[in-house]
C-alpha cells in the first residue's frame, strides 16, 4: 500500500507526556508507536503535531487557585479541562517519544505555545 503523493499522514501528539510515565499519561498509548512508524513508511507525507506549552498555560489547573486537574472551567471560547502540567516547552515531557522513529516526516506543528488561549 502506498498513498497518493497528495496524501498526508498526520501523527498528533506522540510524546513522552501522553505515553506511559508522562504527566498526562494515557495507558499503553506506547503500544500503538511500532504500528505508527510502520504506517508512516507508506505515506509520502507525514506532519508530526507537538503539544507545546509554556508553564503559565490557561490549561493547567496548576495555574488556577483552587482548581484540580480535570475540573473545568468557563473560559472566552468555551468550556476548558483542566488538566495537569503537561508537555512543558523544553522538558522530556515535551519531547517526541523516543520510539517514534519516522525519518521521513517533513513538517513538526508545535501548538498550544500560547499561555492565554487552549489551540
Ligand atoms: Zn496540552
Amino acid at each position: 500500500m502506498f498513498q497518493s503523493e497528495r496524501s498526508v499522514l498526520i501523527v498528533v501528539d506522540v510524546q513522552n507526556g501522553f505515553t506511559p510515565g508522562g504527566n498526562l499519561a494515557v495507558a499503553h498509548a506506547d503500544q500503538i508507536i511500532p504500528r505508527i512508524n510502520q504506517l508512516a513508511q507508506h505515506f509520502a507525507n507525514v506532519v508530526i503535531t507537538q503539544d507545546w506549552h509554556p508553564q503559565n498555560h490557561i490549561s493547567f489547573a496548576e495555574n488556577h487557585v483552587g482548581k484540580q486537574p480535570f475540573e473545568t472551567l468557563e473560559l472566552e471560547y468555551g468550556t476548558q479541562v483542566l488538566w495537569p502540567a503537561h508537555c512543558v516547552q523544553g522538558t522530556l515531557d515535551a519531547e517526541l517519544h523516543p520510539d517514534l522513529n519516522i525519518p521521513t516526516a517533513q513538517l513538526i506543528i508545535r501548538k498550544g505555545f500560547h499561555s492565554t488561549y487552549c489551540i
